[in-house]
C-alpha cells in the first residue's frame, strides 16, 4: 500500500510503534540471563540480533567506532558521547579490578559530600583502602547517606561489609605499587576528569520518597459516614409496616435496644436480610444482631 494522505501517513506511524522501544512487537536480544529469564534489551545494529551488554567484543567495538562517527558527524551530543566513554571507562576499571582491587582509579567523585563521607568512615583511613573498596564505599555512601537516607544499611556496610571488603582485598600489590610509580599517568585506565561524573549515573533523579500505603477501603474505615442514617418519613413508614409484620419477634429485641436511631437500624437489617435471604452477609447481620442483643452475656450465664 502506498501511503497517500497524511491521515494514513500519521495512521501507519501509529501502528508502527508497536514495533518501537517498549512496543509489544519491539526486537529483544533474547539472550538467556543469569536468573533464568531472557534478556529484553534493545538489540544493536552490530550485535547479529543481541544487545550492546550480549554481543561480545566485536560487535561492541563496531558499535563503539560508530557512535564515535556519528558523534563526529554531530548526530548526537558530546554529553552523550563523553556518557557512553565514561561507562566503558569504569567497565575497564571494573573488569581490572576484579582481578587486582589495588588497580588505582575511581569511577565516582562525591565532590561537595567527600569532607562528610570521610567524617562519617570512624577513623578508617580512605587513603589507605585498595581502590576498589574506596570506590565501592564511595557508591553506597551516594546510595544510602545521599541519594537516600539509610542509616541502618549504611551501618551495615561500615561495620560488616566493609571489613570484609578490606579483608578479601588483602596487602598492596608490588605490582600495583610498582606500575602506580611507574607509570603516573596510568595509561589504559580511565582517570575521572571533571564534569564526566554526574553523566555517569545512570540516575537522573534522586529516589522519591515513598508513596503512603494504601488506607483500605473496608466499612468499618469509612470516615465520615454517621453510623445511623437520620430516617426520613417514607423510609420511617416502610420500617414501621415491618414492625407490624413481625412484632412479636422484634418485640424482645427492640426492648433490649436503647435509643429510636438504635431501634431504626434494627429494623434496617432485618428489612436487608428480608429483602435479600440469600445475601450471606446481611443474613449474618441479622443474626448478629438478634444473638447480641437476646443472648445474655457469659458472664450473667455464669453459675460461678
Ligand atoms: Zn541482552
Amino acid at each position: 500500500m502506498k501511503i497517500k494522505t497524511p491521515i494514513q501517513s500519521a495512521e501507519f506511524r501509529e501502528a508502527a510503534k508497536v514495533f518501537e522501544r517498549g512496543g509489544p512487537l519491539a526486537p529483544t536480544c533474547g539472550a538467556r540471563t543469569r536468573n533464568g529469564g531472557t534478556c529484553t534489551n534493545p538489540p544493536i545494529k552490530e550485535g547479529k540480533g543481541r544487545c550492546l551488554s550480549h554481543c561480545g567484543p566485536k560487535a561492541a567495538n563496531a558499535f563503539r567506532e560508530r557512535q564515535k562517527r556519528r558523534f563526529e558527524a554531530g548526530q548526537i551530543t558530546a554529553e552523550e558521547w563523553n556518557r557512553a566513554e565514561a561507562r566503558r571507562a569504569a567497565n575497564r576499571l571494573g573488569d581490572a579490578w576484579k582481578k587486582d582491587p589495588w588497580v588505582p582509579g575511581r569511577t565516582i567523585d562525591l565532590k561537595e559530600h567527600e569532607e562528610a563521607f570521610v567524617g562519617a568512615l570512624g577513623g578508617i583511613d580512605v587513603a589507605e583502602l585498595a581502590p576498589a573498596v574506596a570506590d565501592w564505599l564511595r557508591w553506597k555512601y551516594q546510595r544510602l547517606q545521599i541519594d537516600t537516607r539509610n542509616d541502618v544499611s549504611w551501618m551495615d556496610v561500615r561495620l560488616s561489609k566493609l571489613p570484609a571488603r578490606i579483608e578479601s582485598a588483602g596487602q598492596r600489590t608490588e605490582a600495583t605499587s610498582v606500575k602506580a610509580t611507574e607509570d603516573q599517568g596510568m595509561q589504559g585506565l580511565w582517570r575521572p576528569s571533571r564534569g564526566s561524573f554526574d553523566a555517569l549515573s545512570r540516575r537522573s533523579l534522586p529516589d522519591q520518597p515513598r508513596a503512603p500505603k494504601p488506607v483500605r477501603q473496608g466499612a468499618v474505615v469509612r470516615a465520615g459516614r454517621p453510623r445511623i442514617r437520620p430516617v426520613c418519613a417514607d423510609e420511617q413508614q416502610d420500617l414501621l409496616d415491618l414492625y407490624r409484620d413481625h412484632a412479636a419477634a422484634l418485640r424482645p429485641i427492640m426492648k433490649m435496644t436503647t435509643g429510636e436511631a438504635k431501634q431504626w437500624a434494627v429494623l434496617r437489617v432485618l428489612r436487608a436480610y428480608l429483602d435479600e435471604p440469600q445475601n450471606t452477609s446481611a443474613h449474618q447481620r441479622w443474626l448478629a444482631l438478634v444473638q447480641a442483643t437476646l443472648v445474655p452475656p457469659m458472664r450473667a450465664t455464669g453459675t460461678g
